[in-house]
């Protein structure tokens, strides 16, 4: 039997998104599109230019960023090797490949969990430490991580973020950024935005205070659960973090760090919080923010909107001023956040603020050689004008042609036969309640041009 013929009796594969990922569609990605233009236009009103970054880098860039220790390191990228060298030589010569992929010179890379390890990197690479300071960036794209799916948890995910980097670590720094992305969410009027603040402490005082931390949780160990019990030993700082019921009581009687910062730390969070207040920003106070990375430091702070459920953190943020030296370059001061696009979406779609699906504008319903050339030209002629146009490639009769019109959502079906043609009057149907007019065509084109798209 050929090969060909085996074929025909399987069932071909029904292929699917892999689990965790998904398709965005048409109406939806106008809202995305929006949304993202929105943050292009405020981020530009702060002095904020765009950077791209690749999708993946070496392993070690996240694990000597994010940390090591951290959920997303130790478990939840996507990593695999990458052949340079030697190994990338022989695997294109067919030769060895299992040999080449165990080479040492084949570098372990991974799908980009986050976006500020990279910017970082750029900005090392791209020595952009001598430009004026600080140089302030944003960007947007997908980030991955192998978490649990469920509602405003992906696997693919797409965050949308902002860093500033060198200059001073003044407080108003932190306040300016924060206000940005407040100012985002309110032009987008996104619904119950909740801000909560927080400062870490600096290397200093932060350790002592996770030593005490250690310390306290470890008299508490058996009353905890193994997640807890374990981020004693890896990351202390974390146990704030948990949701766990039970955890409740214990947490709340625990040191706080806001009466262990270091006179320094102390005074620039009072100050941040007097920036913020000058510029008019709603905060609360949350010491049991920690965030789960480790890079931060000082200030970190997270938004919340409504309608997301468990999931409802649409942003999360916060300074991190060794960064930069951790990954090789100068000592750099650094603050940034990132937004969960996809829970912002969800978001603003459950509190009603999606756009309605986008009809068109005008269909053309011709009938005949000669009207089909003239709808041609009309057509090119609407749309140069900014105006969606449906053209239909093939000939139909015109009460097809009108309820494909009304089923597309289309304000205006332009009507043309041959008569329309010869007479050179052209008949323009207004499909919300039917009223009908001849026009010549400059007169039915200016009519037209005179209304608005409905895309803009
Ligand atoms: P992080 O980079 O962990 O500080 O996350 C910043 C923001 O990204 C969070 O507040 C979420 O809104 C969003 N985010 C993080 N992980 C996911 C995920 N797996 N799926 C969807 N959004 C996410």
């Amino acid at each position: 039997m050929s090969e060909g013929a085996t074929k025909k009796e399987e069932k071909p594969r029904k292929f699917q998104a892999i689990r965790g990922t998904r398709d965005l569609l048409p109406p939806e990605t106008a809202l995305w599109n929006r949304v993202e233009q929105t943050a292009h236009e405020v981020f530009a009103t702060f002095g904020f230019g765009e950077i791209r970054l690749p999708i993946f880098e070496p392993t070690e860039l996240f694990a000597r960023a994010v940390g090591g220790e951290t959920d997303i390191v130790s478990k939840e990228m996507y990593t695999f090797q990458n052949p340079t060298g030697l190994a990338a030589m022989v695997r294109e010569n067919g030769m060895l490949g299992t040999l080449a992929e165990m080479s040492p010179e084949s570098e372990l890379i991974s799908l980009r969990p986050e976006a500020t390890a990279s910017v970082c990197r750029a900005y090392i690479e791209h020595g952009m430490h001598a430009l004026p300071q600080p140089v302030k960036l944003y960007y947007m794209g997908p980030m991955f991580r192998r978490e649990r799916p469920q509602k405003g948890r992906y696997r693919q995910f797409y965050q949308i973020g902002a860093e500033v980097l060198g200059g001073t670590d003044a407080p108003a720094i932190d306040a300016e950024v924060i206000e940005m992305v407040m100012t985002f969410f309110a032009k987008l009027e996104l619904q119950g935005v909740e801000l909560d603040i927080n400062s870490i402490g600096c290397r200093d005082c932060r350790t002592k205070y996770v030593e005490l931390l250690r310390a306290e949780l470890l008299k508490v160990k058996d009353k905890l659960g193994a997640d807890s019990q374990r981020r004693i030993v890896t990351n202390p700082l974390r146990v704030l973090d948990s949701k766990l019921e039970s955890e409740q009581p214990i947490i709340e009687k625990l040191p706080r760090i806001a009466d262990h910062l270091c006179k320094d730390c102390a005074t620039h969070y009072a100050a941040v919080k007097r920036q913020l207040e000058l510029r008019g920003v709603i905060y609360r106070e949350s010491w049991r923010l920690v965030r789960g990375l480790d890079y931060y430091m000082r200030t970190t702070f997270e938004i919340t909107a409504a309608g997301l459920g468990s999931q409802n953190a649409v942003c999360g943020g916060g300074r991190y001023d060794g960064l930069v030296e951790l990954l090789g370059g100068p000592p750099t001061k650094g603050i940034g956040f990132a937004i969960g696009e996809d829970r912002l979406i969800l978001s603003l779609q459950e509190s009603g603020k999606a756009p309605a699906p986008q009809g068109r504008d005008v269909y053309i319903a011709w009938m005949g050689e000669k009207a089909h050339a003239t709808a041609i030209r009309a057509a090119k002629d609407l749309r140069a004008a900014g105006f969606s146009v449906e053209l239909p490639p093939i000939e139909q009769k015109f009460g097809k042609a009108l309820g494909q019109a009304d089923k597309l959502g289309a304000r205006y079906a332009l009507i043309l036969g041959d008569n329309e043609v010869s007479e050179g009057l052209w008949t323009l149907k207004t499909l919300a309640d039917g009223s009908q007019q001849k026009l010549t065509e400059p007169d039915l084109l200016q009519f037209l041009r005179e209304q608005k798209p409905v895309s803009s």
